[in-house]
């Protein structure tokens, strides 16, 4: 039986970590604040906002929620995240995605300033993670490499294949692992012969958003399983990527759903959050 990974008590102790950096923060007169929007009615990106403010609560971190309608246009938010800039008491913005069809995503997106991009998506911050020194690093990716290190395990020398290439989980996450010296293979929707490739896997990463994708004849025995998926089964049960039930009398390490890599997400924002206000407070003295 797998080693079962738990991330509510490895993002307790990141979660930890930031608070007593926000109270250090606090002592020299800095209030680490993040302002959250929320654009439309999308009930998961509701429960999302929900959990992020809940975590800054107990973090020690301000967090300011700012909500505009389903029918909001481009113009709005941008000018929304425009005062946010300006603000010198607000270290991050978060803009909650996905966005309604009227407005460009990579448009807001790029309209953050790089140093208060708490999620780390501005192009200057995914610039920074392909060539080094990159302060604020995707946040779901972040919460996998911290993940591995609680864990013991070592990327240095291992195939670790990803599948997904999505900008926010799978391209990053791929970029950190090569960083760790692993040795990367990206899949995706195109690759050919996908079990012949995850069956090579010393670490695999799961990160597709279909429920049960990654079944035990995928796994190679004894390997590391990270699971990102947020899915819902055929129940309604929130599940991940991977056939948990099954892959875990395969594989050496693995992480659950819920309770793997989702709450570390919300853990790592804190942290970049603070990093943003040390940043900040930094550049002005
Ligand atoms: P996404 O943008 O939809 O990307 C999915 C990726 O999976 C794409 O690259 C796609 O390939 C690939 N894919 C789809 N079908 C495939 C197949 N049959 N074989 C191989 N690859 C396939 O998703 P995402 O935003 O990365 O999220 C992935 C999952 O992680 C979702 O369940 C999401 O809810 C979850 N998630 C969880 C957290 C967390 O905090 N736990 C954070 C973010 C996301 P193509 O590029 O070729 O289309």
């Amino acid at each position: 039986m797998a080693e079962i990974i738990d991330g509510k008590a490895i993002a307790q102790k990141v979660k930890t970590e930031a608070a007593q950096e926000a109270e250090a923060l606090r002592q020299q007169g800095v209030e680490p604040t993040i302002a959250v929007v929320l654009v439309g009615d999308n009930q998961a990106s509701k429960v999302y906002i929900r959990n992020k403010m809940l975590a800054c609560e107990q973090t020690g971190i301000r967090s300011l929620k700012y909500e505009l309608p389903q029918s909001a246009s481009q113009q709005e938010l941008l000018e929304l995240i425009n005062i946010l800039a300006g603000k010198k008491d607000v270290h991050g913005i978060l803009v909650q995605l996905p966005l309604p069809q009227q407005i460009d995503e990579q448009a807001v997106l790029r309209s953050i300033p790089p140093q208060k991009d708490v999620d780390g998506f501005h192009p200057q911050n995914v610039g920074c993670l392909l060539t080094g020194g990159h302060p604020l690093t995707p946040c779901t990716p972040a919460g996998i490499l911290r993940l591995l290190e609680e864990t013991g395990v070592n990327p240095a020398g291992k195939h670790c294949v990803v599948l997904g290439r999505s900008n926010i989980v799978g391209k990053p996450v791929s970029i950190l692992m090569l960083e760790k010296d692993a040795t990367v293979t990206i899949c995706h929707s195109k690759t050919k012969n996908l079990a012949s490739m995850t069956r090579q896997a010393d670490i695999l990463i799961a990160a597709v958003g279909k429920p049960k994708f990654v079944t035990a004849d995928m796994v190679k025995e004894g390997a590391v399983v990270i699971d990102v998926g947020m899915n819902r089964d055929e129940n309604n049960k929130l599940c991940g990527d991977v056939d948990f039930a099954r892959v875990q009398e395969k594989c050496s390490v693995i992480t659950p759903v819920p309770g793997g890599v989702g709450p570390m997400t919300v853990a790592m924002l804190m942290k970049n959050t603070i990093t943003a206000a040390k940043m900040q407070v930094k550049h002005r003295e």
